[in-house]
């Protein structure tokens, strides 16, 4: 191992052929060209983008973006939450959270902010390119049969990546969950604005069964909507939303339900995880929700993704050997990951969130993960409150 390899042991630059177009696969073509990697990166819809609500980035995320140089402009066009509070019934029951650096930014735009760092580091983006699989020795398979030969393949699929399902030797334990979310974004409307309003606040009920708006600004025009509950609830499961079953169990939010309902663009997603070993085999490998999609009770998915997406170019980048560099990358990564998981899962089959207070130390030990490769200056520029330290 040791000093940098992005140029690798012949002195020709390494060469990645990635599948999707994602937070994941963004982020890791980013991080590798960055270091001197030729990288193709193929997308199977004719355009890249992402659907149109909203996304909380963890400290754990925004470390590295700025490795990749992105976060400056999250910072700059997304909101950071004042604070997370908590309302069961209609009473609020928490507020956390206060001066904890995490943001909230909508999915176009955290999109086409990677997007453009990606165009600006040299990725090739090929829009239509569908990936059906790949081999160990670092294929990429595509629908119109062609095999691309790279010295690494990267399945950032998603969560029925194909990739992943063509590699055979990879366990998978997948698992559907009884919940599901509709997700809005909503303009604001003059009774959400001010900087008071400002902060996530996580409107719970619990009886007859549970549903769930948790309320997100995410810029002076934008808030997202995440309306969860039971996929047996089917007048709550549907888009457009039913502005009558939403407003009967939270009618202290009709103006925001209404708008709501009149949303474009929304869509509802039951909770599916599943949990791969291990993540790569010879020289193809995966990441984001491809190798670990979670339940989104944590909302640190494309956090942790992202996270392992730049940790990955960066352990590639002290290492020849790309096996080498791949076991130790998900040495380092794995406990993380596997915690993240087991956390969210716990907390979206307990709704321990419904009750307040829920993010402990033990909660935050995602959110507060430092990656290796951020530097001390950005983590220092990320400050910890002492109420939220998981350490
Ligand atoms: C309700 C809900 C709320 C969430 N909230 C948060 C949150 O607040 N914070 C957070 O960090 N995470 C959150 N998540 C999780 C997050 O959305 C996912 O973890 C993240 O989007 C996964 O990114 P990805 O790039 O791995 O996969 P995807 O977003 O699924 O992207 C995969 C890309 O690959 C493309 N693709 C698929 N198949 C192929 C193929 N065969 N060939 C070529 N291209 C292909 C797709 O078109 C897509 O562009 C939430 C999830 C849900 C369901």
């Amino acid at each position: 191992m040791t000093g940098s390899f992005s140029a690798g042991s012949t002195g020709h630059p390494r060469c990645a052929e990635v599948a999707g177009a994602g937070f994941a696969g963004l982020t890791v073509s980013i991080a590798l060209a960055r270091r001197g990697w030729t990288v193709r990166l193929h997308e199977q819809n004719d355009e890249v983008r992402d659907f149109g609500a909203g996304i909380l980035l963890w400290r754990n995320a925004m470390l590295a973006l700025e490795v990749i140089g992105v976060a400056p402009a999250i910072r700059a066009n997304g909101v950071a939450p004042a604070t997370y509070d908590t309302s069961l019934n209609g009473e609020p029951v928490s507020s956390e959270l206060a001066g904890y650096p995490y943001w909230a930014i909508t999915r176009p735009r955290l999109h086409a902010l990677l997007v453009a760092a990606a165009r600006a580091a040299g990725v090739e983006i090929v829009t239509g390119s569908r990936a059906v699989g790949a081999d160990p020795e670092g294929g990429l398979l595509l629908a119109d049969g062609t095999r691309l030969a790279a010295d690494l393949v990267i399945g950032a699929d998603g969560a029925g990546s194909a990739v992943r399902n063509s590699l055979g030797d990879l366990t998978q334990e997948r698992k559907k969950y009884q919940d599901g979310v509709c997700r809005v974004l909503i303009p604001r409307p003059e009774e959400f604005q001010g900087p008071e309003w400002d902060r996530v606040i996580d409107f719970w009920t619990l009886e007859p069964d549970p549903m769930r708006i948790l309320f997100i600004p995410t810029g002076p025009d934008k808030i997202y909507m995440g309306m969860m509950a039971t996929t047996t609830n089917e007048r709550a499961s549907r888009i457009p939303i039913d502005v009558e079953v939403w407003s009967e169990r939270f009618p202290h939010l009709a103006t925001a339900v209404r708008l709501a309902g009149r949303a474009e663009g929304g869509r509802h997603d039951t909770y599916q995880t599943n949990r791969v070993t291990p993540w790569s085999i010879g020289q193809a490998v995966l990441v984001g929700d491809a190798a670990h999609a979670m339940c989104p009770a944590l909302g640190q998915g494309a956090s942790v993704g992202i996270v392992n997406a730049v940790e990955l170019a960066h352990t590639l980048d002290q290492y020849d050997d790309v096996g080498e560099a791949l076991t130790v990358w998900e040495q380092r990564e794995r406990s993380m990951t596997d915690a993240a998981q087991a956390r969210s899962a716990y907390m979206a089959e307990t709704r321990t969130l419904a009750k307040g207070s829920g993010f402990t130390p033990e909660v935050m030990e995602t959110a507060n993960f430092v990656l290796a490769a951020a530097t001390p200056e950005n983590v220092a520029s990320y400050p910890v409150p002492e109420a939220n330290r998981s350490w």
